[in-house]
């Protein structure tokens, strides 16, 4: 887990954007999906949970 900084700036809000498909996503996204969308996060554990069961089906 890593530490979160809790800081409110007053009145600027800060932008983040996905690394993977450059949408607007919020802090709060950011944050819990490693800078990416919730859409393309899913994507990413989904082609992990793949490479890992890959031969099964
Ligand atoms: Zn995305």
């Amino acid at each position: 887990m890593k530490k979160t900084k809790k800081k409110k700036g007053k009145g600027k809000k800060r932008r983040f954007y996905c690394s993977v498909c450059g949408r607007e996503i919020s802090e709060e996204e950011y944050e819990a999906y490693d800078g990416m969308c919730w859409e393309c996060w899913d994507d990413q554990m989904t082609e992990e949970s793949e490479m890992m069961f890959g031969d099964v089906m």
